[in-house]
């Protein structure tokens, strides 16, 4: 295939807004920007990326990722998308932390090196095959009422794993788990996300009392900086504690797991800097016999569906929060990519390459700034080379 090069960046901002805003323990969503970005190689592939910020989780916004990019985009510009690993780890080299917009990097080279090779994503990363996989659907905060009512119609549309976000006040929240319980039986699995909202005594106070309800595990008790408090809440815990917001990175992994603080980690592209990072999670967490989530923040069809890859790829991969993407109005991706049909997350067509996109929503985008490798090797943009 000759040489290949990364010749054209394109950043561009994806705006929505859910119609129900998105509540947690410690916040909520209505409005979401996010930042798009499109590689273009030297063969004219394209591969496609995205950044999902988020202040109060990820310590971005959509301003934060685009002066990150300013900074990362050359260090990929003229190089060959197949470095894959090199390039990841240049992007570590040139900045610290900013780990969505890294994602959105290293998706747009995972895309663009299927482009190149004619293969999927998920094989790329080493994938035995690509069947359909299950998936949960979350509930967020609102009355225990309205919270049981939502449950049961996701049951009704073929979820069979729901997802409580709890956190609030520990009464409270034991009394959505007994609604909810209540409303669609014994045979769908409950699984709670306390999202940081508890103190460690409150923590110990309401898993002790939910344990009657048949808790798959409960996410973030604790503080996300509280290493030692989620030791502490799963000693005394007789339901499974997975962490987090404590886990973002590949050494927040190794912490965690030497800390023994966890019977699982939740692995999110977006905390760890994207898929090459969240591989190296993943076999962490599999040398310590600590099994792994794959979730997501508030995000487009297009980043969900490189989870998915990752999902299919990924054999420490237990769990799967992939209710992303699943909203008309954050289908940035118009045909292909993955989508959602009762209670699992599919691949249009599971053997096209890349994250296998045929038709991106560009309409919806508006484009902010376009970076070019020159022919004597100059760049163009704000960065000089
Ligand atoms: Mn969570």
């Amino acid at each position: 295939m000759g040489q290949v090069r990364v010749v054209e960046a394109s950043v561009h901002r994806f705006r929505f807004e859910l119609d129900k805003p998105f509540r947690i323990a410690i916040g909520f969503t209505k409005v979401k920007e996010e930042i798009v970005v499109r590689l273009v190689d030297n063969a004219g592939n394209i591969g496609w990326g995205e950044a999902s910020p988020s202040p109060i989780i990820l310590g971005s916004t959509p301003d934060t990722v685009l002066a990150a990019l300013d900074v990362l985009i050359p260090t990929i510009l003229g190089e060959d998308p197949r470095r894959l690993h090199y390039l990841v780890d240049r992007m570590d080299r040139v900045l610290l932390d900013h780990a969505p917009a890294k994602a959105a990097l290293d998706m747009a080279l995972h895309d663009l090196v299927g482009q190149v090779t004619g293969e999927p994503v998920w094989r790329l990363l080493g994938g035995s095959r690509a069947e359909p996989v299950d998936t949960d659907f979350t509930v967020g905060i609102d009355t225990p009422e309205i919270m049981a009512a939502e449950a049961e119609a996701l049951v009704a549309a073929g979820f069979r794993t729901i997802k409580v976000k709890v956190g609030e006040a520990p009464r409270l929240d034991l009394d959505r788990v007994r609604r909810i319980r209540d409303a669609v039986g014994d045979n769908v699995a409950l699984r709670i996300d306390a999202n940081q909202g508890w103190t460690r005594a409150e923590a110990v106070w309401a898993l002790v009392r939910m344990a009657d309800y048949a808790i798959q595990f409960v996410e973030q008790p604790v503080a996300a900086e509280d290493i030692e408090g989620l030791a502490w809440v799963r000693q005394r815990s007789p339901i499974p504690v997975m962490a987090d917001e404590a886990v973002h990175s590949v050494a927040d992994a190794l912490r965690v797991v030497q800390a023994e603080a966890a019977d699982y980690v939740n692995i999110k592209l977006m905390k760890a800097g994207g898929l090459r990072r969240a591989v190296e999670i993943a076999t962490i967490c599999a040398a310590a016999g600590v099994p792994n989530m794959i979730g997501g923040m508030v995000e487009s069809n297009l980043s969900a569906t490189a989870a998915v890859h990752f999902a299919l790829a990924e054999g420490n991969v237990v769990f799967r929060d992939l209710d992303i993407g699943e909203r008309p109005e954050t289908q940035l991706v118009a045909e292909g990519g993955s989508y959602i049909e009762a209670g699992q997350q599919l691949l249009a067509d599971r053997d096209s390459p890349g994250f296998g996109f045929r038709r991106i929503r560009e309409e919806w985008l508006v484009p902010v700034k376009t970076y070019r490798f020159g022919e004597g090797g100059e760049r163009e943009g704000s960065i000089a080379a």
